[in-house]
């Protein structure tokens, strides 16, 4: 498999900013059995296949009928191999438990995979991101195949400089076998663990040295909020938020409005830009209501709004003031701030009571026609 991410990697770790004995302790998960494994609570059958390659719109005969799939040169009908995670998987049930358990705090198991992940956090490798997952296929699966899934810790990576941070790749392998032993499938999953930037200090160029930032301490035994992976340009957003503004990145040649933030325009792809301060009013265009999976620094029920703001983009950001299902599409809503802790402060949708469009009491509101209508 190749490596995705991180352009400035280095092989050796004598820079490292981890004690010997650290990277012995991560070094010795190398190679090591991820835990106990398990098997697929069904074998693979005709109507999960069907539920899939409906979803997926793949309408490839082999996989529904079995005159079609003779002629291919297969056995039988068989099973799209994408599908090989689902085989595997333990059911909402077990996940909810799982859940549960991380939202009270409690440890998530005592397995190596736990542990290594443990050791990774302990060592400010706090944030999270997946970048690569590859899957190997050594027989096509048909109907009545009964799965088992072992894990193995494969790779725990020196310490590497990426745009994120600075971090260490964990290469994760699945080993999927059947009703017979035989290897059937392999995945090898690898994620980045790294230390998240705070959007502290000043954009000074030096955003990609291997300076560590603290790992986000917990306020009164809760877990902080994900920062944000800060960018040139998505930098001014947030600290934007931090003074109680909302800033919309603007074409500095035409004029166009664009949220989410990036580095052109849309429409006369010039890099550039300026930003444009929003009325913070504006109504829901979208909504969901997040039950589950629960991330232990969020409230649930959590609502989740796509706000679309009078200034013409939209974005999505939590709301706060509506009863259960008291939320409707178009409503009016009007922009607070909410500082989650010392970093992150982020905006907050209320009602907007009287949603007449007058200046907000306390002059948060510049005149839309400063800003130009969306035309994306
Ligand atoms: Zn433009």
């Amino acid at each position: 498999m190749s490596a995705g991410t991180g352009g400035t990697e280095r092989a050796d770790s004598t820079d490292s900013t981890d004690s010997p004995d650290y990277e012995a302790a991560l070094q010795a998960f190398a190679g090591v059995s991820g835990g106990p494994g398990h098997q697929a609570p069904d074998p693979v059958n005709v109507p999960m296949i069907r539920h899939w390659v409906e979803a997926m719109g793949d309408d490839n005969p082999v996989y529904l009928d079995d005159a079609a799939a003779r002629e291919a040169g297969f056995p039988s009908i068989v099973a799209p191999p994408s599908m090989l995670q689902a085989w595997i998987m333990r059911g909402l049930k077990v996940s909810r438990e799982v859940e549960a358990a991380r939202a009270a705090g409690a440890p998530t198991g005592d397995s190596p995979s736990d542990r290594v992940m443990t050791l990774l956090d302990e060592g400010g490798y706090t944030s999270v991101v997946a970048t690569n997952c590859d899957q190997r296929y050594l027989r096509p699966l048909v109907p009545g195949d009964l799965l088992s899934v072992e894990s193995v810790i494969e790779s725990v990576s020196p310490q590497k400089t990426t745009g994120l941070g600075v971090g260490r790749f964990l290469t994760n392998r699945l080993d999927f076998t059947d009703q017979h032993g035989e290897l059937v499938a392999t995945m090898r999953f690898r994620i980045l663990k790294f230390r998240p930037r705070l959007p502290t200090g000043a954009d000074d160029g030096t955003r990609t040295e291997p300076e560590e930032p603290p790992a986000p301490q917990k306020t009164s035994g809760r877990p902080l909020r994900p920062r944000p992976a800060l960018t040139q340009d998505n930098r001014f957003f947030f600290e934007g938020t931090r003074r109680g503004e909302l800033l919309i990145q603007r074409c500095a040649d035409c004029g166009t409005l664009r949220h989410p933030p990036r580095p052109a325009c849309g429409t006369c792809r010039s890099f550039a830009w300026d930003t444009v301060r929003s009325s913070g009013r504006g109504t829901v265009y979208s909504f969901v209501v997040n039950h589950h999976p629960q991330v232990p620094a969020f409230d649930y029920p959590l609502t989740v709004a796509l706000v679309e703001l009078e200034e013409g983009t939209r974005l999505v950001a939590n709301v706060a003031g509506f009863a259960p299902g008291e939320m409707v599409i178009g409503v009016p809503v009007r922009a607070s701030f909410e500082a989650f802790d010392d970093e992150l402060t982020l905006p907050v949708f209320r009602p907007d009571g009287d949603g007449d469009g007058h200046p907000d009491p306390d002059g948060h509101r510049v005149d839309p026609a400063q800003a130009q209508p969306r035309s994306e």
